[in-house]
């Protein structure tokens, strides 16, 4: 495990970016985030809703930049379409497909049903976990969090130390408003779902369509009690300490 001192300047040097790039755009984030981390970055997507404004403003900067999307094997089949779409629109060149342990799979879920049993499990085994693994190399990651989205990102900061490692969310004081205009500037192509009132898009089983009025996120796990996956919360932190760092900066 590494010393406090080292996670005490990480979080030290997320503080001090807040501070020297307050009031940046999100084209500006993502080029700092470049200088900063070099190819210690990425990014890291669920191709949703969402995920076309921070991927192009990605591409405009750096189409060769890793880009991790959780494979799940539960998403619609809707979003794989996407992906392909993006990636080939934008000129992205570095999409990874993070995938579940086979072994742990076969252990904790052999039939696949465990996300109607045990959703947090589920989480963890399909998302937390392998996130953990593929994001240990990097220093940060890009994300498209933002604060408007649930009232438990209201407090979100562009830079947040996770560790050893630092977090970006260029888009994080951008409105629906503010990312509706961007799509429409760069006539970006929409979730084919977001047609269907589908907003915040993750795996099938755990995804709906929102009814009027609702927030952003409600469509997702609807009636759980659950609001996040785990891989922005406490538990991708706790992975990312178990997790062997291979040549990383210890
Ligand atoms: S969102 Fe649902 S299906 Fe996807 S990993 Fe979590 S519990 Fe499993």
């Amino acid at each position: 495990m590494l010393p406090e001192p080292h996670i005490q300047r990480v979080a030290e040097r997320a503080q001090q970016l807040n501070a020297r790039y307050d009031g940046a755009t999100a084209a500006e984030i993502v080029a700092v985030s470049l200088q900063e981390f070099g190819a210690g970055l990425a990014a890291v997507s669920s191709f949703g809703a969402d995920s076309a404004v921070l991927l192009h403003v990605i591409a405009q900067t750096e189409p060769t930049l890793p880009v991790l999307f959780l494979q799940t094997n539960k998403h619609f089949p809707a979003t794989l379409r996407y992906r392909a779409q993006l990636a080939e629109e934008l000129g992205l060149s570095d999409i990874r497909d993070i995938v579940p342990d086979h072994a742990a799979l076969k252990l904790h879920d052999p039939l696949g049903a465990l996300c109607l049993t045990d959703k947090d499990r589920c989480c963890d085994l399909r998302k937390t976990q392998p996130l953990a693994q593929a994001v240990a190399p990097f220093q940060a990651w890009l994300t498209g969090r933002k604060q408007f989205q649930a009232a438990t990102r209201a407090g979100l900061p562009v830079f947040e130390a996770v560790g050893q490692h630092i977090r970006i969310n260029p888009l994080t004081s951008w409105t629906e408003q503010d990312l509706e205009a961007y799509r429409q500037a760069h006539a970006l192509p929409p979730h084919p779902l977001v047609a269907q009132n589908y907003r915040s898009i993750g795996c099938m089983p755990c995804t709906r369509a929102l009814l009027d009025g609702e927030d952003q996120r409600a469509g997702r796990w609807a009636g759980n009690g659950k609001t996040e996956c785990g891989i922005h919360l406490s538990g991708l932190e706790a992975h990312l300490k178990k997790t062997v760092i291979k040549g990383a900066d210890a």
